[in-house]
């Protein structure tokens, strides 16, 4: 800490609503939540005129999207094209759908959104959002910046190999049995210290060194399985394998090969499918996939709803196991857009005889929506963050003590 003590700073806040009702409304709540510098602004191109010349300068702009004139998506386009360096939040009475598009609009370009609540807007809500606002001058912790990889240190890296494994815990919400782990490559790399998979698989996928990767964390992770074994634990492992992986003749055989050799049984395997580009047009994928399901390994479509995990690759390949992308999950309980179609995909796996597995369990009510829900398994960081292999034994004792909090005794 500084010797400057923080005072909570208080932001400028600009209404901007056709509606005279709402905004009286509107500024006397924000008043009486002790909001002392509140403007209110019936129309939309007006406050951009005021804005423009600089007469006003709001810290927040509360936004009403369907405005007569000037609509508020055009208000927000001009602002976002303007100096205006302050946040905004979007306040609709025109459904979830609508303002949850136009935050997606917005967050391409330079506003800062803070979050956006559907008419009337419960004072406690507004002031959640407001209070996400951040003065100017404040630093804010830096985005770590992604080194530059090249072709030539990912080619090294597999040759040497500098890969590390994590392992993140998968549990049962029926009863909160620990399900098995996913193992998540890392490359320790010599000059960058330790780097995360977004940085590295695109670029081990374009130079051909996915297959030497995928090979090493399978050998590694059912290396990893035995022991555990040995030791009296049964902690099933999932791998992520690329699409590219299954373009390599006889990769099935090669993964039947190395599960063999250590003595692990396919179905303590998963192979989690990921897919970066469209499926390619040959039939190598997806003879490769059905191998696989023939010799009784668990497959996996990762990202469930997301790019190109559809429900055309879900007809058309014989996965075990659904995994519905972490953007379905967390948040769900609260969001009218995301909850249905999680429940959507749950009953769609049970339907199909799937496993139904949610990904980016973030919190207890995240975590207890999915039992209620009946969906199969969870993980996420509420759970457990992905982790060093020492560290998972207390991780299980540890959950073992939370398992009997969470489902009582
Ligand atoms: P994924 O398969 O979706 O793996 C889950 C990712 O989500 C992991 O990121 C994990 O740390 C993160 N995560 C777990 N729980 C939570 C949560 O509660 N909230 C949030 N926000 N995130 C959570 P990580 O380790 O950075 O991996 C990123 C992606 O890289 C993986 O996404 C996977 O597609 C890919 N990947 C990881 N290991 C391998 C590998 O060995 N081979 C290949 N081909 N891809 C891999
Ligand atoms: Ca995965
Ligand atoms: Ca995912």
């Amino acid at each position: 800490m500084t010797g400057t003590a923080l005072v909570a700073a208080r932001p400028a806040i600009l209404l901007v609503d056709d509606d005279p009702f709402m905004l009286d409304l509107q500024s006397g709540m924000l008043r009486g939540l002790g909001y002392a510098d509140v403007h209110a602004s019936g129309d939309a191109r007006a406050a951009l005129a005021t804005l423009l010349s600089g007469e006003s300068r709001p810290d927040v702009i509360v936004c009403d999207l369907n405005m007569p004139g000037m609509d508020g998506v055009q208000f927000l386009q001009a602002l976002n094209a303007s100096p205006f360096s302050g946040s905004i939040i979007l306040l609709s009475g025109e459904g979830a759908r609508i303002l949850h598009t136009v935050q997606k609009l917005l967050r391409g370009g330079r506003l800062t959104v803070l979050g956006a609540l559907e008419k009337p807007g419960r004072p406690q809500a507004i002031r959640a959002l407001i209070d996400c606002w951040v003065p100017p001058g404040v630093v804010q912790a830096p985005a770590r910046a992604a080194p530059s990889i090249t072709e030539a240190a990912v080619l090294e890296a597999a040759r040497t190999p500098q890969w590390l494994l994590h392992f993140q815990p998968k549990v049962e919400l029926v009863t909160g049995a620990v399900a098995g782990v996913e193992a998540l490559v890392r490359w320790n790399h010599p000059q960058h210290g330790l780097l995360y998979p977004d940085a590295f698989i695109g670029i081990a996928e374009e130079c051909g060194a996915i297959d030497s990767l995928t090979e090493w964390v399978l050998v590694h992770s059912v290396a990893q399985f035995a022991r555990w074994s040995a030791a009296g634990l049964h902690l099933p492992v999932a791998i992520n394998v690329s699409m590219d992986n299954l373009g390599t003749p006889d990769f099935a055989s090669r993964v039947a090969a190395i599960a063999h050799a250590a003595g692990v049984a396919p179905q303590d395997i998963t192979l989690e499918i990921t897919e970066s580009r469209a499926m390619s047009p040959l039939p190598a994928p997806l003879e490769c996939l059905v191998r696989l399901r023939l010799l009784r390994f668990n497959l996996a479509i990762d990202d469930f709803g997301t790019g190109h995990s559809s429900l055309a690759q879900l007809r058309d390949v014989p996965f075990s196991e659904l995994k519905i992308d972490r953007g379905f999950v967390h948040g769900a309980r609260r969001n009218q857009i995301i909850r249905p179609m999680l429940e959507g995909s749950i009953g769609l796996a049970s339907r199909l005889g799937m496993v139904s597995v949610a990904e980016g369990v973030e919190t207890l009510e995240d975590f207890e929506l999915l039992r209620e829900i009946e969906c199969d398994l969870a993980q996420g960081y509420f759970i457990g963050r992905p982790m060093e292999v020492e560290k998972l034994p207390a991780w299980v004792s540890e959950w073992q003590r939370r398992r009997a909090e969470l489902f009582g005794p």
